[in-house]
């Protein structure tokens, strides 16, 4: 084997061991040995260089099976940082992640109403100033990474469609690195937030999970196998455009009775509107109101939001029976406003499930708020970094420097 062939094994062993105490952590370096099938030296070795580069730290002891306590692991989380945007359509959040992916500081700007450049602009504005902001804590950052609304090539970094503010085929990632030097990574906001439920929220440690988002929209992002799912041009997880309707209201893709169109936040506002008649404006209600007054048992709304909620629950219940699914894990901002939408969603999903399937998935409520695409695309970034570290300098050159569009070309962008 050739220096290169030693460094290549050395590497992915390295990405193997720094992926299982992400995920795993606290462990110890016995169970580290086991879960990853390489030879206690192996492992000892790597440990080590982790502890010198600051990623590694210890965080007492297991218990014993007899003989001295195994030392437990965990990431430092002083070790590095993360700076995570979540671009949307009325707000841009920007935070600072630690290397266990804690947000340490956010902040939240209005999205420029004028859209296009001005939000570029306003985004660069926004990462140069967070980048001071750590380097007056004496925070190093490795790696910066933007979730966003739309339809993404991740790629390439290009946002394909962002109606939201105004980007058709808008080459994010090279423009950023044109204005700023460095390379992003670009996710989908839901696929990022799915990311954060699997690795560190609701779905922690399974393996076949759907994270579905419903708020203006209806989205969904896919964990398969272990490892997030886009598709072949990052636009898996459309649930939203499934038709429910055939003869159903317009939805704004262009079709007629999509899922989005009888069940997302507007589209409930909508129904309570015809529903009530000229008794109330269109203006003052949203898709949170009416899910309020359903939880205060208001027939109306209450009727509206169970018939969304049963919608939501067949087409997910579908999905799982497609791709026997272990997790479902409801989030989104409708979704914070109670638990009638809940309800109906679960009752949905049963009652189309296959029966032997009935009491395979867990169902549960996202463990992230507002912030899940800012720790998705932090944890994204990390487990990009990992593997980008680890194979960078294989075979000379710089081209693979990690994240970059040449590397993401060469190992897949999706972790
Ligand atoms: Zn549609």
């Amino acid at each position: 084997m050739n220096t290169a062939n030693h460094r290549l094994l050395r590497d992915i062993n390295l990405s193997l061991v720094l992926q299982m105490i992400q995920e795993q952590a606290p462990i110890s370096q016995r169970d580290l040995v086991q879960h990853t099938g390489l030879s206690p030296s192996t492992v000892f070795t790597l440990i080590n260089q982790l502890h010198a580069s600051e990623l590694l730290r210890e965080c007492g002891y297991a218990t014993s099976s007899g003989g001295r306590r195994p030392k437990l692991l965990e990431m430092n989380p002083e070790g590095g940082y993360f700076i995570s945007v979540d671009l949307g359509g009325t707000k841009i959040s920007i935070g600072v992640l630690d290397l266990v992916m804690h947000l340490r500081q956010q902040w939240v700007y209005p999205t420029p109403s004028e859209g296009g450049e001005g939000v570029f602009q306003k985004l660069m504005e926004i990462i140069s100033d967070t980048c001071q902001y750590c380097e007056s804590q004496a925070w190093k950052i490795l790696g910066i990474g933007i979730c966003t609304s739309g339809i993404v090539d991740c790629l390439n970094g290009i946002v394909i469609e962002a109606d939201n503010f105004g980007w058709h085929d808008f080459p994010l990632a090279d423009r950023l690195k044109a204005s700023l030097g460095f390379v992003p990574v670009i996710e989908h906001d839901t696929n990022a937030a799915a990311y954060a439920e699997f690795v560190y929220g609701a779905a922690r440690g399974q393996s076949n999970v759907v994270y579905v988002s419903i708020g203006t929209g209806i989205g969904a992002g896919l964990i398969l196998n272990g490892r997030l799912f886009t598709g072949s041009n990052d636009m898996a997880g459309e649930i939203g455009h499934i038709t429910v309707h055939h003869d159903g209201p317009m939805c704004r893709c262009g079709k007629r009775g999509c899922l989005e169109a009888v069940a997302s936040g507007p589209a409930i506002a909508r129904a309570y509107v015809q529903r009530r008649g000229e008794q109330v404006g269109v203006d003052w209600v949203d898709g949170k109101t009416v899910i309020a007054l359903a939880e205060q048992k208001d027939a109306i709304s209450y009727e509206i939001v169970t018939d969304a909620g049963k919608m939501i629950g067949h087409t997910v219940g579908n999905l799982t029976n497609i791709l026997n699914l272990d997790t479902i894990v409801i989030g989104g901002g409708v979704m914070a406003a109670g638990g009638v939408m809940f309800s109906a969603i679960k009752e949905g999903i049963q009652s189309v499930l296959l029966p032997r399937m009935r009491d395979t998935p867990h169902i549960s409520k996202a463990s992230y708020g507002p912030s899940a695409g800012l720790v998705g695309i932090g944890a994204l970034s990390l487990a990009r970094m990992f593997n980008a570290v680890s194979l960078s300098d294989v075979g000379g050159g710089h081209s693979g420097a990690w994240g970059s569009p040449a590397w993401q070309r060469q190992h897949g962008c999706h972790s």
